[in-house]
């Protein structure tokens, strides 16, 4: 058994259907997350690396403080 590797990426994705659009995962996570001019969240679509740790804990933190559980982190395995 190796050390784990933190390869590949992740994304933070919301539920349009779910959010409220008070945009509270941008205060959570705002180099992850910026709001549109109606306050939903705007996520860009490049996955961020696994081994980004403060990122992914900023997405954690987003997803846990979010208050309609409208947030979720996309796992994304290496391109082959
Ligand atoms: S915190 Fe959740 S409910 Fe609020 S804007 Fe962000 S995704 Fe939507």
């Amino acid at each position: 058994m190796g050390m784990r590797r933190r390869s590949g990426g992740f994304l933070l994705r919301v539920n349009p259907i779910l959010c409220d659009g008070f945009g509270h995962c941008h205060e959570l996570a705002p180099e992850l997350v910026t709001t549109d001019e109606w306050g939903y969240p705007i996520i860009s679509p490049t996955p961020v690396p696994l081994a980004n740790m403060s990122a992914l804990e900023s997405a954690r933190y987003a997803v846990r403080g979010c208050p309609r559980q409208a947030l979720r982190i996309e796992r994304l395995s290496e391109p082959a």
